[in-house]
């Protein structure tokens, strides 16, 4: 019994999970949770060209690359989505941190804007699924970014101002998610997880080993 559970495992596809909510909501929090509680899913590290914060860690939060760098891989069509200028940065999901992990049934989380999660979708369709995390209140996300302590007062002003237009693109995402309390957000990303990993879809090749199996079993045994 446990090998059709493990071999079901590793024959599924994984899924890409995409979280997304204005800065200060709890992103960066949520997926270190699930990551820390998850072995079969793993954070794609996207690459920018902003200076790291001080509790960032380059190859762990970011590749922090310089412009050079960053034309020299879109060039070399090594994005699987980027974003060139938004806020002032620029940012890119690499090919290399998504597809040699779904196609062995491991899944990936990204932390993208809007505007990947839109991108992703097109490309890769069915293997994309996106969660929208919402702040309880917006006089939260302050405190939020107050109590984080990574950016200058001018940084969080400048995030202030864009929380309303990224909150206008919730209705975008396949899943809503308030953070209002940590441990209730975590454990309802991982209930969609979940659920999302045992769509028909993802387990079609193992399903159809399975289905084949047992059909093969009950006409044996009808037989005998
Ligand atoms: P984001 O990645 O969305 O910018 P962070 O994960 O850095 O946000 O979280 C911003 C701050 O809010 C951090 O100091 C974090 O500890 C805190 N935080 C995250 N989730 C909650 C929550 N549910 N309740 C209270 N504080 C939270
Ligand atoms: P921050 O600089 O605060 O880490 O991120 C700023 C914004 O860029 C966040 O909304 C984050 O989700 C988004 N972002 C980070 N990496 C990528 C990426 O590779 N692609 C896209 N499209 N957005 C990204």
């Amino acid at each position: 019994m446990e090998d059709v559970i493990n071999y079901l495992r590793k024959v599924r596809r994984g899924a890409m999970f995409v979280i997304e909510g204005p800065s200060g909501t709890g992103k960066g929090t949520v997926i270190k949770e699930i990551l820390a509680r998850d072995p079969h899913i793993k954070f794609s590290v996207s690459v920018t060209t902003r200076a790291p914060r001080s509790n960032e860690q380059n190859g762990v939060d970011y590749y922090f690359i310089s412009d050079a760098e960053y034309d020299r891989l879109r060039d070399e069509d090594a994005f699987y989505e980027y974003v060139d200028s938004q806020y002032g940065n620029r940012y890119g999901t690499l090919r290399s941190e998504v597809d040699s992990f779904i196609n062995v049934g491991e899944d990936v989380l990204f932390d993208l804007d809007w505007m990947g999660a839109r991108q992703m979708k097109e490309k890769a369709g069915a293997d994309v699924v996106t969660i929208y995390l919402l702040p309880p209140s917006i006089k939260e996300v302050r405190r939020r970014l107050e109590g984080r302590g990574t950016d200058s007062r001018e940084v969080i002003e400048k995030r202030m101002d864009m929380v309303l237009e990224k909150i206008s693109h919730w209705s975008e995402f396949d899943y809503v998610v308030v953070n209002a309390e940590l441990e209730d957000t975590v454990e309802k990303i991982r209930r969609i997880i979940s659920g999302e990993r045992m769509k028909r879809v993802r387990q079609l090749t193992g399903l159809q080993t399975l289905v084949d199996e047992l059909v093969k079993e009950g006409e044996a045994l009808r037989r005998a």
